[in-house]
């Protein structure tokens, strides 16, 4: 595996986005941990505190076994399209008499006796919601704000931070990028993520958006990575979605700013049949399709009660899945000059 930075240059980066807050811990401690084994050079998870621990705890298990360490990124949006389920109930509502089922059943412990559900250990499965018998238990739509992005960053302490931005937003990318260097926490890239689709807008005033971001984080001596989304979601792994990722990368390689472009949204197996060999590309970004690889051995994993870690058949036969999705990029021949 080439060092994060070199496969950035050599067009062999690899990233895995773990993504979205609402699913099992377990499975996303799995998914980081099969993907870091597998070779990936970056693993982006969602700005949550329990989801971080999560994905830090398989990355941990893969470098003590393997040696590989993928930088950890985590996500935050410039806008207000990040959400995260919580949970949360009025412990002195609760009868004394109550035997706390809602204790039983919560996977992160995040629920305590006498003072309610702890916020930050909370990432929204759902479980203790049917658990109360007089439904005292809501679910929450947990909105991250740009003020708390620092307290996040300092908390997660991520190698790099991705900001999903969007057409208009240069002010609130700037509050933003401020709130995350507030923790003081060195970071060594700065993703950018933003595409055509879901924004109407055309490639000439996308690339205008991308080089006013390009001149804030070179105020801010920040070194970028321009994350082209093909499709608005990682998880668009339908047909033809490979086509509308890489025309994204033809409109916008020769206009894009300095920096290494990545492809993201709707890239799968396909995508890289697709690409010339002097593509201009930096690397690319695996959502949907990685997670629906793996997904059935996650599946297994759990009728068995074991994580896949602890499964050494099923943790086996999923890696060689990984690798066939990851290796054709950490082999691909290409140079960069950015
Ligand atoms: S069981 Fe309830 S408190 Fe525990 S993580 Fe799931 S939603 Fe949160
Ligand atoms: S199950 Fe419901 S009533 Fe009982 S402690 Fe939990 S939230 Fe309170």
């Amino acid at each position: 595996m080439f060092s994060h930075e070199t496969a950035l240059k050599r067009g062999n980066w690899v990233k895995l986005i773990c993504g979205a807050s609402n699913e099992d811990l377990t499975s996303i401690t799995d998914l980081c941990a099969i993907y870091a084994a597998a070779g990936v050079h970056c693993i982006d998870v969602a700005a949550d505190v329990a989801v971080v621990s999560a994905a830090r705890k398989g990355l941990k298990w893969v470098e003590a076994k393997f040696g590989q360490k993928p930088w950890l990124m985590i996500s935050v949006s410039d806008g207000t399209d990040i959400h995260f389920r919580k949970a949360s109930f009025d412990p002195q509502i609760c009868p004394k008499e109550c035997s706390k089922p809602c204790i039983k059943v919560c996977p992160t412990n995040a629920i305590h006796e006498n003072n309610g559900i702890v916020k930050d250990l909370c990432y929204g499965c759902g479980r203790c919601l049917p658990a109360c018998p007089l439904q005292l238990i809501k679910e929450t739509n947990n909105i991250l704000e740009i003020k708390d992005f620092g307290n996040v960053i300092s908390q997660t302490k991520p190698d790099a931070v991705e900001i999903h931005t969007a057409p208009g937003r240069i002010k609130t990318f700037e509050s933003c990028l401020q709130s995350i260097l507030q923790s003081k926490v060195k970071l060594k890239r700065i993703a950018v993520s933003c595409g055509l689709e879901a924004h109407g807008i055309n490639k000439y005033q996308l690339s205008k958006e991308l080089w006013s971001r390009h001149d804030c984080l070179r105020r801010y001596k920040q070194k970028p990575i321009w994350q082209l989304d093909g499709r608005p979601m990682s998880g668009d792994i339908g047909i033809g979605t490979s086509r509308a990722a890489i025309s994204l990368l033809l409109k916008m390689r020769s206009i894009a700013p300095p920096g290494p472009l990545q492809l993201a949204g709707g890239t799968n197996e396909q995508t890289i049949q697709h690409l010339n060999s002097d593509n201009g590309l930096a690397g690319i970004a695996f959502g949907g399709i990685a997670r629906k690889l793996i997904q059935p051995f996650l599946i297994e994993a759990k009728a068995k009660n074991k994580a896949l870690t602890e499964w050494p058949e099923g943790w086996d036969q999923a890696l060689k899945i990984a690798k066939r999705l990851v290796n054709p990029w950490l082999n691909n021949q290409n140079s960069m000059n950015y």
